[in-house]
């Protein structure tokens, strides 16, 4: 169980919860952004710095930019 993500943050992620397994078998979490939205990510991509924040392409330097 890889549960221990839960209330890190990642970028601009933090991590709320467990939601199960990604289709690739890896753990699943739901994270919410800096912004606001909420994306499902794996604790794997988190780790590596590959999901660092919401989907939106303002976020890429790691910034919160909505615009
Ligand atoms: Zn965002």
């Amino acid at each position: 169980m890889t549960i221990d993500e839960i209330g890190k943050t990642y970028g601009l992620l933090t991590v709320l919860e467990h939601v199960g397994k990604a289709p690739n078998g890896r753990a699943a979490f739901l994270c919410v952004c800096a912004c606001g939205k909420t994306r499902v990510t794996t604790g794997r991509r988190l780790r590596q710095g590959d999901a660092f924040a919401c989907t939106h392409k303002g976020h890429r330097n790691g910034e919160i930019n909505n615009k």
